[in-house]
């Protein structure tokens, strides 16, 4: 099912203005469909499609009984007021609320939004169908979200890599990563690689990039985004080029940004043993030809940053429950999924001696046909 609609409100100035949102649902063999729900000027049907494909196959790989959809707004975030936001998202909602439900499409965060978005959605949704708060995840906590699930896609890349980096002999401690995109994903990415001895020698934002070979100040550097609304003017590095974070030499490079920004132009000059590939479908399929010839190796997204898709789980569980688990119970079960999850890509690597991600791949598209034909076809 794919929904387009027309998002009309009133502008704070008197104006009216109009955006186009979507929500499209891919597959429900598994369980719900599920996915997040995207503010920014680049959203348009082929993309959010494409990114409700992969949450088919995300959900399918992190083994959550979950199918996949994807929405957004052609809008950009940074240019509306809070009170804009507010009412667009509740434009929106009015026009999506029967297409989602507790048992059949569960939106959460994606690049624009975040708990203050779900909290928007979950109270205009309540007003037709009474108050469900596991219809969104990534909820405030106040409302019904879960602890942990703020930080949940960077400490499930964090996972993800020490499963990745075990399997070659090697541990996060001593490790040289660069990180593109300082936002939800790569912030938490950043702070907790650090905090188990990983080197970030260069990170990068719309704002900026900065490198420090000795390693960046990862806590200062959180505060100076925070407080300047950006990484760009950090006195602990260099500024550097944003465009040429990419080629920077490390041992670990994590695209935790847009789609598409590894290509056929840079694959070549990519220095990282491996990429950790934190944004969704950030390498395109010639880079992924190329940096397969160099060696290079590839942790796909369906995998990497399936850490928030789980915790939403868990936040959805919880709800459905009326019981709240400590973050502890939280953190430790995500551990749980991502460790089976590496070893169940891993063994289908062996079995059909591939990379990872068409290990993962296969996984995840065997799960799902399963579940098809389990269901059965009569009409
Ligand atoms: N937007 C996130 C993703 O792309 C999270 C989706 C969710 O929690 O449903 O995986």
């Amino acid at each position: 099912m794919k929904m387009q609609v027309e998002c009309t409100i009133p502008k704070d100035d008197g104006s009216l203005a109009t955006f186009v949102g979507f929500r499209i649902q891919h597959d429900n063999a598994r369980g719900p469909m599920k996915g997040g729900i995207r503010y920014h000027p680049e959203v348009e049907p082929d993309e959010v499609n494409a990114l409700a494909q992969l949450m088919t196959w995300k959900t399918a790989v992190a083994n959550i009984p979950y199918g996949g959809a994807k929405g957004g707004i052609g809008c950009d975030p940074s240019e509306l007021s809070v009170s804009e936001l507010e009412r667009l998202t509740r434009v929106f909602t009015q026009k999506i609320h029967d297409l989602i439900g507790v048992q059949t499409d569960v939106p959460a965060p994606d690049m624009g939004t975040g708990p203050q978005t779900m909290a928007w959605i979950l109270d205009e949704y309540s007003k037709f169908h009474g108050h469900s708060p596991a219809v969104v995840t990534g909820k405030p906590i106040d409302l019904g979200g879960s602890l942990g699930r703020d930080a949940a896609t960077g400490r499930g890349v964090l996972f993800a890599t020490e499963a990745l980096l075990k399997e070659h002999g090697k541990s996060v401690s001593g490790q040289r990563f660069v990180i593109q995109g300082f936002g939800n994903v790569g912030s938490w990415a950043a702070q907790l690689i650090s905090e188990k001895g990983g080197i970030v020698v260069a990170v990068s934002d719309i704002t900026g990039a900065i490198k420090n070979n000795n390693g960046l100040d990862i806590p200062s550097l959180l505060k100076h985004s925070r407080e300047n609304r950006g990484v760009k003017g950090f006195h602990g590095g260099d500024a550097i080029d944003p465009m040429s974070i990419l080629v920077e030499d490390c041992d670990v490079l994590v695209p935790a940004a847009l789609g598409g920004v590894i290509n056929r132009e840079n694959a070549n000059d990519i220095k990282a043993k491996f990429i950790v590939e934190a944004a969704n479908h950030p390498t395109d399929p010639e880079a992924d030809e190329i940096l397969k010839k160099r060696g290079v190796v590839i942790l796909p997204d369906i995998f990497a940053n399936s850490g928030g898709v789980t915790v939403s789980y868990f936040e959805w569980v919880q709800n459905i429950q009326g019981f709240m688990w400590d973050e502890e119970k939280v953190n430790n079960e995500l551990r749980t999924y991502m460790t089976k999850g590496f070893k169940d890509v891993k063994d289908m690597c062996k079995t059909h001696n591939c990379d990872l991600r068409m290990g993962a791949f296969t996984l995840a598209v065997n799960r799902v046909a399963r579940a098809t034909v389990l269901r059965g076809w009569e009409a």
